[in-house]
């Protein structure tokens, strides 16, 4: 059966992103922006607590901070659209 896999963002990736990127693409709550050091932190810490990635879609309800999305199984329907 074919599968549907969601986004994830790949943490050890994003540190690499220069601090422009990281704030741009990480707020915090309500939308407050962050410091480019404090997202590095969180990422850092994230990741020395097996964190590899981060979902990228709310939807997704089968999420493995190891893998990302183990994939969903799609109607037929859904694979002919
Ligand atoms: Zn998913």
């Amino acid at each position: 059966m074919a599968k549907l896999f969601h986004w994830r963002i790949d943490v050890a990736a994003e540190l690499k992103r220069k601090d422009e990127e990281l704030t741009s693409s990480f707020v915090g709550d309500g939308g407050v922006p962050l410091a480019a050091d404090k997202i590095r932190v969180d990422l850092t810490t994230l990741l020395e607590t097996g964190v590899r990635y981060l979902p990228a879609d709310s939807r997704c309800d089968c999420f493995d901070p190891r893998r990302g999305c183990i994939g969903h199984d799609l109607e037929r329907a859904e694979v002919a659209a």
